[in-house]
């Protein structure tokens, strides 16, 4: 069979590897000048490709649309994945929280060695190739316009991505041409992104990180909505790093239509591993230390330098005063503070700075066993361009991946 695939990302890549394995004709239609530029580019470089806990786990750090990928992680693990990479000779490592990296942390070995893949398997990659409409005939998929130039084939695989960092090439095309033919397109909204804060005092911390910290986010009803433990970083305008790019994931509920939060806060505990009488204890000791200097004076064992002015100023304690002079109540209240540092949410940062792209191409429109269209024969549908979107951690590639895969082979 002649198959065309529109994007060569992840997970056009791997559908084209996986149906020229079934002996079919694959040509790749890439907008851009080169593959794989958000693969490249992920993980900081480094992609971070799958995760390695147990892929029952996978479903627990998928919060878009879960049920509809258990197929596609179930017919093409993250074991599969990390032996596929390795059988193409890419050697791998898990870091911390299960992520998978190459061993060369480098994101380009992952990016050559499907490149390599494809042509022994000659896919061909047509590049500066955008691909403008799918033309049907009868509900029935049967070729596409690039350049303006129409091109006929047995079976489609759309694999456009999403809508974030569209210097990479996804702009989102895909949901355009998906609709046109009838698909319902769930409004893309951002996610894993960085958060404002209205609190306008952050600046003065900007680029410092916050290494095992615990965060909680609570609603205008003071219910948790998340939580979580690990790094996360202040900027100029808010908070980003990795646990608040996976807790901006929970905002969506409390969003709106321009990305404004209402309601909620966030509480920062920089002291995890200490109960309230354990650092209140921690902290008469180097009060203690520092007994003859003033309060401003004597929180460098406890705080990073940029923060301290900062907790100061919430905490209410005069500055100036001795440190023997702080009261117990005082004292109770520097504990509270740095237990749950409270920050306002404001808004979540602009789609285009979004690691993944929530929303898309509606689940319920497309056979999950398949990939193919409920609505128009022939044509499929693989990674983000479709309503699904995971946590950080390596599980939105996989889907790019495992999603590939199942298009690929059908
Ligand atoms: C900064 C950053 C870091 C990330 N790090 C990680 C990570 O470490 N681990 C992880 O799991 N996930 C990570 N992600 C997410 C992950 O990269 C994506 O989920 C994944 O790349 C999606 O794959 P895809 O094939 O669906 O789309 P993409 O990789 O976006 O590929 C889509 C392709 O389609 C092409 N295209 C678009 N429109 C057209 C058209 N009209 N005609 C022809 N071609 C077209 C595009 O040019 C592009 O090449 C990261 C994302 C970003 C932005």
């Amino acid at each position: 069979m002649k198959i065309l695939i529109i994007g060569a990302g992840a997970s056009g890549l791997m559908a084209g590897i996986t149906s020229a394995k079934e002996g079919n004709d694959v040509t790749i239609l890439e907008k851009t000048s080169q593959a794989g530029k958000k693969l490249l580019i992920s993980g900081k470089g480094r992609c971070n490709l799958t995760n390695s806990v147990d892929i029952s786990e996978f479903f627990n750090n998928i919060p878009g649309n879960a049920n509809f990928l258990y197929s596609a992680l179930y017919s093409f693990t993250n074991t599969d994945m990390i032996n596929f990479i390795e059988s193409l000779g890419v050697k791998t490592k898990v870091e911390r929280g299960g992520r998978v990296f190459p061993l060369s942390d480098k994101s380009s070995d992952i990016l050559n060695a499907l490149l390599k893949e494809a042509t022994r398997l000659k896919v061909k990659i047509q590049y500066n190739s955008k691909v403008e409409e799918i033309i049907t005939k009868d509900n029935v998929a049967v070729g596409l316009v690039v350049n303006g130039e129409k091109i006929y084939a047995d079976k489609i695989i759309l694999a456009t991505g999403g809508v974030s960092f569209k210097g990479t090439g996804s702009t989102g095309d895909g949901y355009k041409i998906a609709e046109k033919l009838g698909h319902t397109i769930i409004k893309p909204k951002p996610s894993l992104v960085g958060l404002d804060t209205e609190e306008s005092f952050v600046s003065s911390m900007a680029g410092l990180t916050l290494k095992n910290v615990s965060i909680t986010l609570k609603n205008d009803k003071n219910k948790k909505i998340y939580e979580d433990f690990g790094e996360m970083l202040i900027t100029h305008t808010g908070v980003s790093g990795p646990i608040i790019l996976s807790a901006s994931r929970a905002l969506h509920p409390y969003m709106d239509e321009n990305n404004f939060v209402k309601n909620v806060k966030l509480y920062i505990d920089l002291k995890p591993a200490l109960d309230n009488e354990k650092l209140e204890n921690r902290i008469m000791r180097d009060f203690e230390k520092y007994k003859n200097k003033q309060f401003k004076n004597a929180l460098f064992d406890l705080l990073p330098e940029s923060m301290i002015p900062v907790v100061i100023k919430i905490s209410g304690i005069n500055e100036e005063k001795q440190v023997n002079a702080v009261t117990k109540k005082e004292r109770k209240n520097l504990v509270t503070l740095l237990k749950s540092f409270p920050l306002t949410i404001k808004n979540l940062r602009s789609i285009d700075e979004a690691i993944v792209t929530a929303g898309g191409i509606k689940v319920s429109e497309i056979n999950p066993s398949t990939m193919e269209s409920k609505l128009i024969k022939n044509l499929y549908f693989c990674g983000e361009v479709i309503d699904v979107d995971a946590y950080t951690g390596g599980f939105n590639l996989q889907i790019a991946f495992s999603t590939g895969v199942l298009a690929g082979k059908n």
